[in-house]
């Protein structure tokens, strides 16, 4: 393999389900020890079952990320049981409700950001001295076609998703010298269990319509894996603060 991943210790959040869960399986393919951090953490145990029975090394952390102290626990259990955190899968999301920004009520708006943009900066600050301990840690975002433009998603999950973005290319940039690399990739519509919070109809306003025409087919899970895999690599040693787009040209259009 010229992955180098093999022996890498690798933490994928929101691994029970849909994108985490095949880039879960296809780190431990790759030979790397995989703690699935998830919510649902019986869905989580059986995506490590599933490693395990398999002959990979695989552990699971159950809680909500956008809570520090399952953060902690998270970066605790991956050093304690395998003894490094090479590599970062910052995936775990929720949509929206596809509201206009003056549809958007305070609840809506803070749980997305929280959960999409807070908790993924909590983890990344967490995991960061062990990321630079090894000297090529990698840290992969599961951004959005919503961090890329307007018309993917609501106010609230498109702003969180920008600031997604942001994050990717800070990180990148102010700690390059150090050998550590961050990456996004921005997957359009996918085949997931992810789901529009509450109606739609109710919230998402019909101007949207015409623009998501362009998603296209939805792209399996495993073709999102992939270029998380990539990008977390060896392969991709030379890849820095890129948001890649995996959407089958919509980015293009
Ligand atoms: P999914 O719902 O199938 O999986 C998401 C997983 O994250 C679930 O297992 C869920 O329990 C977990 N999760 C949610 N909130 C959490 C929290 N607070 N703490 C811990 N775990 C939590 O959805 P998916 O489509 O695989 O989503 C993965 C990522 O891909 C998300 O960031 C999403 O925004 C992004 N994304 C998805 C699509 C798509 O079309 N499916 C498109 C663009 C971006």
């Amino acid at each position: 393999s010229t992955t180098g991943l093999a022996g890498r210790a690798v933490v994928v959040t929101g691994a029970g389900s849909g994108i985490g869960r095949a880039a879960a399986l296809r780190f431990a393919a790759e030979g790397a020890k995989v703690l699935l951090a998830d919510l649902n953490g019986e869905a989580a145990e059986a995506a490590a079952r599933e490693i395990t029975e398999a002959g990979g090394t695989a552990v699971t952390v159950a809680g909500d990320l956008s809570d520090q102290a399952v953060v902690d626990e998270v970066v605790a259990t991956a050093v304690e049981r395998f003894g490094s955190l090479d590599v970062l899968v910052n995936n775990a999301g929720i949509m929206d409700r596809m509201s206009a920004a003056g549809d958007t009520e305070d609840a809506e708006w803070e749980r997305v950001v929280r959960v999409n943009l807070t908790a993924p900066f909590l983890l990344t600050r967490a995991a960061l001295p062990h990321l630079l301990a090894t000297g090529k840690g990698a840290v992969v975002f599961t951004a959005s076609e919503a961090s890329l433009r307007g018309s993917a998603a609501g106010a609230a999950y498109t702003a969180a998703k920008h600031g997604v973005a942001g994050l990717t290319k800070s990180v990148a940039v102010m700690y390059r010298e150090k050998g550590l690399r961050a990456n996004a990739i921005a997957p359009g519509g996918t085949a997931t269990n992810i789901q529009v919070d509450a109606d739609r109809e109710a919230h998402g306003p019909a101007v949207l319509g015409s623009y998501m025409r362009n998603v296209g087919s939805p792209a399996q899970a495993e073709e999102q894996a992939a270029a998380i895999v990539f990008l977390a690599s060896d392969a991709a040693s030379n890849i820095n603060g890129v948001i890649l787009p995996v959407d089958g040209g919509w980015a293009a259009v």
